[in-house]
Order: structure tokens, then C-alpha cells, then sequence
């Protein structure tokens, strides 16, 4: 108790005067930053506004790293970011954050914030749909009335203290290029440690998602957990149950796709997180983490698995327990029974995670396809017939993690593997042949489709 009072007495200090590094005292360089950020940051700053750098970028580029994307602070309300920037919209209920859209890219820019609470989670984010709907429509809002500017917006010291971990709450400086330190941020840089701001307990009742963002950083930077915060791991983990579960989606799916999902696992399963967060998951999908190694692979690749490969991942080994039970004896499959079977096992990790009916459709189909690719393709008939489904790309990914694990043999992986080289060899051909009257339409098309997405950010 009196360590933990001793801390707070020197956060108190350092909350009234911060550690600044000056430029030539560390290595965030601009070179690090995407053009995109540079810019935001600039054009605050040129407009009279406090422009910081916020974040997971500040603590990859002390590390050495590369940033996944960038967060910018400032004391500018959300309507005036809005007004200085065309490419932008306000987004989120409560903490109104704008998103400033480049080509590729989004950086998300948030005003100074006092209050504790968990930050948007895609709870605000399925607003944000809406919202962006309305924005189009009248792009003149009424502005927040300044009785809520005073209860949410605060100081950037506030700002750094209502952050969740030491390491997340260092500021980049764009008006100085110094790196601002208000919560001892950068003593756990160099100790590689995660550590709470303030006392761990009552931030991870606060928020009990940040309970397994403190074991995601651990993994990912090979950081050990701060003694304390472990200690209110182990004390709370039973509170992420109560945890949003489109928050919980957001993590799990972000994690999965991180490269570093296998470790990750290890570390949430080690605390008794996961079991808690994806009790629907954790009860099929135990035995075999190699699945996690195939995930990571494809990530370290540069490919980026859909969702529903993602899920059907955890689901191999059920599955094929199912379509041994159902082949038994030599008995042809029943088709019908085993797509049965597949929704009945898919079907509480579909409610719990709140997963779209296509991405569901997208996992049983793609999972159930595996029983047609258990022998290596015949005809090229085929393989070209089940090219054609919305599902061949999921289904394709879960044949290779099924493969890797051993569930599919050897000469079936070789004769698939050859059919769909042969595929994607003669798409290309086709692509490249000159362009003929009625070529040319599905192409563009299909770029078209392929853009739309991306205007969100997170999903
Ligand atoms: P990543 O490299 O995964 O993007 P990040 O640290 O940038 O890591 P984000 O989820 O992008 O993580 O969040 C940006 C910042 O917002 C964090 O660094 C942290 O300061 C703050 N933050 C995010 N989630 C929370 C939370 N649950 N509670 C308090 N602060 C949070
Ligand atoms: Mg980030």
C-alpha cells in the first residue's frame, strides 16, 4: 500500500511537470512517420493548436520499430479538426474523435480527454456508420455545447493519465519534436515493462479489456508484466466476462491477425483470460496451437486471413472430429447432417461475437468445403467450380492450417496446391490478354468492390 501511495505521490509530481526529452535526446525521427500523420500534425500545429503524436506509434518509434498506424492529440475541438481538414469526419458517442481519411490510410485524430473510461470501442464504431451517413448529408452539425467540452475535454496531462499503460502514454511534440512524458512512460521503455497508469485494480474494473491488452503488449515487445498489474490480473480476471463483446471481437480478430497470435494465446490462456473472454472458443479449441503458428505465418507473409478463416481456425479439429464420426466405416458423408453439425458447433461463437450472417455463412461453407478436398482434384472442372464461390478463399485457408496440422494428406495438399497455381496462373493470362469489349467491364468492377471498404478504419 505504501509503494502504491509513494507511486502516486510521484505520478502527482510528474503530472504537473513531465519529462521532456529534447530532440537530440531521442529517436523519434519524422522519417518514421507516415506522410499522412506529418501532415495532420503540421497543419494543427500552423493553426495555433497543441499537435502530438499520441500512443502506440511514440512507443514503436522509441523502440525502433515501425508503427501500425498513428494517433494524434490536441487541445482543437472535434467540429474545428473538422473544419480544418476536408477529408474528415467525427465519429463516436460519447468522445467525439475525427477521422481524417488519406488514400490508405486514416489517421485518427482525438481532443485532449479527462475522463478515465475506456476509449470508443467498436460500440461508437457502428455508430460511426451512421453517423458518416448523416455527416454526407449535412455536413454543418450542431456543436458540442461546451458543458460536456468541460466534463470530457481535459489537459494533455489528464489525457496521458486517463491512457492505459505508462508505455501508451508518451507524447510526440510536433511543435518542438520533443517526446513528452507525464506518467514515467519512459523508465518502462527501458525497463521493458507494463505497468498501469495508476493503481491497476481499479483501471482494470475501469475497463477489464485492458486486462488482455496488458498480456498483448507483453507478448508482442517480449515486455514482462509490472508486478502490480499481474497481481490485478490474477484478481480480476473473472470482470472480462462483463467486457463488451464487440470490444472483445475487436481484440481477438486484431490479435489474430498481429503475427503474433500464437503467443498472444499463450499468454491470455496462461492468465485464464481467454477461457473467461471466449468461453464458446475455448471449449473446442484446445489441443492444438499449431493452428495459431499457421495464422501467424500468413500474417508474416503479408496475407491478410478474412474473419471467417480466422474463426473456422479454431474449429479444425471439432470439425474433422465430426467428419470422422459421420465417415466412419467407410459410410459416405451425409451432407446435410454434417452441415448440420458444423452450425450447431459454430453457432455460440457466431452469437457471442457478434458475427455478420455472411461471416458465418462464409465459415460453414468454407469449413464443409474441406470434405471435398480430401483427395487431391480429378478435374480441373472442379477446381474451377468451386473457384467460382464467395467461400473458396476461406475454405482455401482453413485446407492450408488443416494441411500443416496433418488433418489433410500429403497428396491431396500437392494435387490442390497444383490445380490452384494452375488457376491463378491462367486468371493472370486472361487479365493480360488485351482487353476486349465485354473483358473489360467485370474488371473494373471488381476493383471498384474492392475499395469500399477500406473507408473504415477498424472493423
Ligand atoms: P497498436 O500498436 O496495437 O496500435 P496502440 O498502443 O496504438 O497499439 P490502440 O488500440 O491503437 O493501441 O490505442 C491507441 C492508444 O489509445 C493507446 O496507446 C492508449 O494510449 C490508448 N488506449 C487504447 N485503448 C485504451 C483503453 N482501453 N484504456 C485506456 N487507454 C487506451
Ligand atoms: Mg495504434
Amino acid at each position: 500500500m505504501q509503494a502504491v501511495r509513494d507511486n502516486m505521490a510521484v505520478r502527482m509530481v510528474e503530472a504537473d511537470s513531465p519529462r521532456v526529452l529534447a530532440r537530440p535526446d531521442h529517436i523519434v525521427s519524422r522519417d518514421g512517420m507516415s506522410s499522412a500523420a506529418i501532415k495532420v500534425l503540421y497543419r494543427l500545429h500552423r493553426s495555433g493548436y497543441t499537435a502530438y503524436l499520441v500512443g502506440g506509434a511514440v512507443r514503436d518509434l522509441l523502440l525502433g520499430g515501425h508503427p501500425k498506424d498513428f494517433d494524434v492529440a490536441t487541445n482543437a475541438k472535434p467540429q474545428e479538426i473538422r473544419r480544418l481538414f476536408r477529408n474528415s469526419r467525427i465519429i463516436g458517442r460519447r468522445f467525439r474523435l475525427v477521422h481524417i481519411l488519406f488514400r490508405g490510410e486514416v489517421i485518427e485524430v482525438a481532443t485532449f480527454r479527462a475522463s478515465p473510461d475506456a476509449p470508443e470501442g467498436p460500440d461508437d464504431w457502428d455508430e460511426a456508420v451512421a453517423e458518416a451517413a448523416e455527416e454526407d448529408a449535412e455536413p454543418d452539425r450542431t456543436p458540442v455545447p461546451t458543458r460536456i467540452d468541460r466534463a470530457i475535454y481535459g489537459t494533455p496531462a489528464e489525457d496521458a493519465e486517463r491512457r492505459d499503460f505508462t508505455i501508451n502514454g508518451l507524447f510526440y511534440n510536433i511543435a518542438d519534436y520533443s517526446v513528452i512524458d507525464h506518467v514515467g512512460g519512459l523508465d518502462d521503455l527501458e525497463a521493458r515493462l507494463v505497468r498501469t497508469i495508476g493503481e491497476p485494480e481499479r483501471r482494470f474494473r475501469e475497463d477489464p479489456v485492458r486486462m488482455m491488452r496488458a498480456l498483448e503488449y507483453g507478448a508482442r515487445l517480449e515486455f514482462e508484466i509490472e508486478r502490480a498489474t499481474s497481481d490485478a490480473i490474477d484478481e480480476c480476471r473473472d470482470e472480462i466476462s462483463e467486457a463488451s463483446p464487440a470490444r472483445l471481437s475487436y481484440e481477438l480478430f486484431e490479435t489474430l491477425r498481429s503475427g503474433q497470435a500464437a503467443k498472444i494465446y499463450a499468454a491470455w490462456s496462461g492468465a485464464g483470460l481467454f477461457e473467461r473472454a471466449f468461453p464458446e472458443i475455448a471449449g473446442q479449441f484446445k489441443e492444438d496451437t499449431r493452428v495459431l503458428d499457421v495464422v501467424d505465418g500468413a500474417a508474416a507473409e503479408g496475407v491478410q486471413l478474412p474473419d471467417a478463416t480466422l474463426i473456422g481456425a479454431f474449429y479444425i479439429h471439432p470439425f474433422f472430429r465430426e467428419y470422422a464420426d459421420l465417415t466412419a466405416d467407410g459410410r459416405k458423408l451425409d451432407n446435410v447432417e454434417m452441415l448440420r453439425r458444423v452450425g450447431l458447433m459454430l453457432e455460440p461463437a457466431a452469437t457471442n461475437l457478434r458475427l455478420a450472417n455472411h461471416t458465418l455463412h462464409l465459415v460453414m461453407q468454407g469449413l464443409f468445403t474441406l470434405t471435398k478436398m480430401q483427395r487431391a482434384p480429378e478435374r480441373g472442372r472442379q477446381v474451377l467450380k468451386l473457384a467460382r464461390q464467395d467461400y473458396f478463399d476461406v475454405a482455401w485457408g482453413l485446407f492450408r492450417i488443416a494441411g500443416a496440422v496433418g488433418l489433410v494428406s500429403p497428396d491431396a495438399q500437392r494435387g490442390w496446391a497444383q490445380a490452384r497455381e494452375q488457376l491463378v496462373k491462367d486468371r493472370r493470362r486472361s487479365d493480360e490478354e488485351p482487353e476486349s469489349g465485354d473483358q473489360k467491364q467485370p474488371r473494373e468492377r471488381r476493383r471498384r468492390r474492392r475499395r469500399r471498404p477500406r473507408r473504415r478504419k477498424k472493423q
